[in-house]
């Protein structure tokens, strides 16, 4: 199950090459866009279908004991998707298995593994680490801020130690099984060069959050990094209506996290693996609209008198973060047509106060000291016309403004 140095290597050199039972690969490269709307559902047309279908069955009838039984030893010997029924829900489901497969595709990886949520999803890749005694995870700040909780509490049993891209090198040690990075990270939107941590990192495996760039915007399997972890949740969702949560990686990983999955419940359900398939056809269309109107907004906000600093990342993307001269929960109290709400990668725009919410359960020094400020703000950029969210943003930066300067007269 454990798999370092030269399966690493391989995990970068290796073609995906382990099809999903009833979706074979094209035989020519496709790009993005089309692998969008077709990976995942290349069987569709021979089964008479147009949509991809939802099986929400918990159990498989078989008539044929022994055959089960041989299934079931074969997923708990390797890990491999079961050929034929999946036997329990647990272990497998077809669906689910649908959106994997395009995701896999999307990321330039040979394989996926869906959860439950982005959470249960980073739970199996450090369980799996752990189950190899190797419980050592050296991690760069800031991360989304659950993430971080996870890691400083040690709830997993693992231990961590924080360090710059810098210093990752001399982080490592002999039980290190981890290295974690997120670029552009939540939500500073601090930038990483994937490839030179990924040589720092040597035989460990590097895991990047691609939440934020997702895969239009950066592959990080073709920089190096072995893990590709997404809160399916945000962008490939794309909705706001669907938890969930995918690791992108090599098919030897991809076992270890099917086992640890099923023993330990994280799965995601069928309706969602539906939805994120379905997410995934507009994936390309979404980023790119909602990263131009984020990067006009970037530059007004960057030109703008009521803002101290605008935080945008080279790669691009729908989010934008800014630092205001005024009180930034006045700024979320005044959006009229923005939604202030935690999360983000919907097709509306969200703003919300990371100190106070999305990183409030990161101790306030360690917030600090990774960049997170009390007067920065978060905006997930949408699909609604850039002049009408400008017109929102700068009535309520003026009333920001205006409130933080009678307080200050008074
Ligand atoms: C939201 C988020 C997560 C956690 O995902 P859930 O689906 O909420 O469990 C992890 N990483 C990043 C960057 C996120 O934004």
């Amino acid at each position: 199950m454990d798999a370092d140095g030269p399966a690493r290597a391989a995990a970068v050199t290796r073609t995906a090459a382990v099809p999903h039972p009833g979706t074979p690969r094209p035989d020519v490269p496709r790009a993005l866009a089309t692998e969008a709307v077709h990976a995942g559902r290349e069987d569709l047309a021979s089964l008479g279908l147009h949509a991809a279908p939802i099986d929400l069955s918990t159990t498989y009838p078989s008539y044929d004991t022994r055959a089960e039984a041989a299934r079931i030893d074969e997923f708990a010997t390797t890990g491999a998707r079961p050929v034929g029924p999946p036997v329990y829900a647990r272990l497998d489901n077809p669906t689910t298995a649908r959106f994997e497969t395009a995701l896999a595709r999307l990321e330039g990886t040979e394989s996926a593994v869906a959860f439950a949520s982005g959470m249960a999803a980073l739970t199996a890749v450090l369980l799996v680490r752990s189950a190899a005694a190797l419980r050592h995870v050296v991690a760069v700040r800031p991360l989304y801020g659950c993430s971080d909780h996870l890691l400083t509490a040690g709830l997993l049993g693992t231990e961590v130690t924080w360090t710059d891209p810098a210093g990752i090198a001399d982080a490592i040690r002999p039980d290190t099984g981890l290295v974690m990075v997120e670029t552009p990270a939540n939500p500073t939107l601090a930038e990483i060069d994937i490839a030179a941590v990924a040589h720092d990192c040597g035989s460990i495996p590097l895991l990047v959050d691609n939440t934020f760039a997702t895969p239009v915007l950066q592959r990080p399997v073709e920089h190096g990094a072995r893990l590709v972890l997404h809160s399916a949740t945000k962008y490939l969702g794309g909705h706001g209506d669907v938890l969930g949560g995918v690791v992108a990686c090599d098919e030897e990983f991809a076992r270890a996290l099917r086992q640890v999955r099923f023993a330990t419940g994280g799965v995601l359900h069928p309706m969602a693996g539906y939805l994120l398939l379905r997410g995934l056809s507009t994936l390309p269309v979404r980023v790119r609209a909602a990263s131009a109107t984020a990067a006009e907004l970037a530059r007004r906000l960057a030109d703008d008198p009521r803002v101290a600093r605008v935080h945008y990342p080279s790669v691009g993307g729908a989010m934008v973060s800014f630092e205001v001269h005024g009180d930034p929960h006045e700024v979320i109290a005044g959006v009229r047509l923005i939604t202030p709400a935690v999360s983000l990668g919907s097709v509306d725009t969200l703003i919300q106060h990371p100190a106070s919410i999305s990183h409030r359960i990161v101790p306030e020094d360690d917030r600090r000291s990774a960049g997170v400020s009390d007067r920065l703000l978060r905006m997930s950029v949408g699909l609604e016309d850039v002049e009408d969210l400008w017109r929102d943003l700068t009535q309520a930066l003026s009333l920001s403004f205006e409130r933080s300067r009678e307080s200050a007269a008074r």
